[in-house]
């Protein structure tokens, strides 16, 4: 009998516990949650912390960065299936530019999410026109993520398009962007404060993807990617050595996955450093939020020219 009214129990108890976890799943996930499909890793994590638990997100080119990306068969079809598509650039992500989903019969909307942002010209374009058979596009420089002030702006963007998707929880949306925003903002104006003090403010880099943040934060950004694929020329180390000696530059940035071959000819020869500055376009698979991965990589700068 005893043991009749235990087992009773635990069943009792049982029922009561998968009664909790329906309603908590039903709490915290909306059944019927927006499926956003989204470019690359800076976009994704925007979308992600702006959407809470609200709506299935994906990202699409995770690993190998973006620049050479292109999207696979399975790709395009999560993209005609979701209900909305959100992506930087067309100068960055061209293929997405062209995508015209109304042309595959489906209602997805598509947000490039930088529209709004004031680009620069890549350096070194700044005098080229568009009049001369010149695509306007790869004149521009979309690397506008590595910039905090830039990030809180896309982030608003996004916040209103979900807003405007999903009217039931556009408040939620909005105050969650505008949060990114904010603290978007104060780590731009913390590190302002510390790139002010640092003695160096040049910095050579071997994936321009910088010029955002240098310009955001009085900084000067050298590439050297645009030397040459191949072996540098006594010519051009020597030129690199000369600017290095002038400026007082200690390190080369590298990008993480990318062969380095080319700057460790050139640190071997010039007695400069090599260190990783993730220019946060592939998936650095941890936990952190895009500001906090952000914030790293503003610190790994900042200790190199203090
Ligand atoms: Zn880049």
């Amino acid at each position: 009998m005893f043991k009749k009214i235990v087992g009773l129990c635990i069943l009792i108890l049982a029922s009561f516990a998968l009664a909790a976890c329906t309603v908590q799943k039903g709490a915290n996930h909306t059944p019927q949650g927006l499926k956003i499909v989204t470019s690359f890793y800076p976009i994704y994590s925007l979308v992600k912390e702006i959407s809470g638990d609200k709506n299935d997100i994906r990202m699409i080119g995770s690993r190998s960065g973006i620049h050479s990306y292109e999207p696979s068969a399975a790709d395009i079809k999560a993209i005609y299936d979701a209900d909305i598509f959100i992506y930087h650039s067309r100068i960055l992500e061209s293929w997405a530019g062209r995508l015209n989903p109304s042309l595959q019969g489906s209602s997805v909307k598509v947000l490039e999410a930088s529209t709004k942002l004031p680009l620069m010209k890549v350096s070194g374009f700044e005098d080229i026109d568009v009049n001369q058979g010149i695509d306007e596009a790869g004149l521009y420089d979309p690397h506008t993520w590595l910039d905090p002030v830039l990030v809180g702006m896309e982030a608003v963007e996004i916040g209103e398009l979900l807003a405007k998707s999903d009217p039931g929880n556009a408040d939620y949306y909005r105050k969650n962007a505008a949060d990114l925003a904010r603290n978007a903002q104060k780590l731009a104006d913390t590190y302002r404060l510390i790139f002010s003090k640092v003695s160096s403010k040049t910095f050579v880099t071997q994936h321009t993807a910088f010029s955002y943040t240098a310009q955001r934060f009085g900084l000067k950004q050298l590439g050297i990617a645009g030397v040459s694929e191949e072996e540098p020329s006594p010519r051009q180390l020597a030129e690199i050595k000369e600017f290095v000696d002038t400026y007082n530059v200690q390190t080369i940035f590298t990008e993480k996955g990318v062969s380095d071959k080319l700057a460790e000819t050139v640190a071997s020869s010039t007695g400069v450093d090599l260190k990783v500055l993730d220019p946060l376009e592939a998936d650095p698979e941890n936990n952190l939020t895009y500001l906090e991965n952000l914030e790293k990589v503003l610190e790994t700068l900042a200790q190199e020219l203090k």
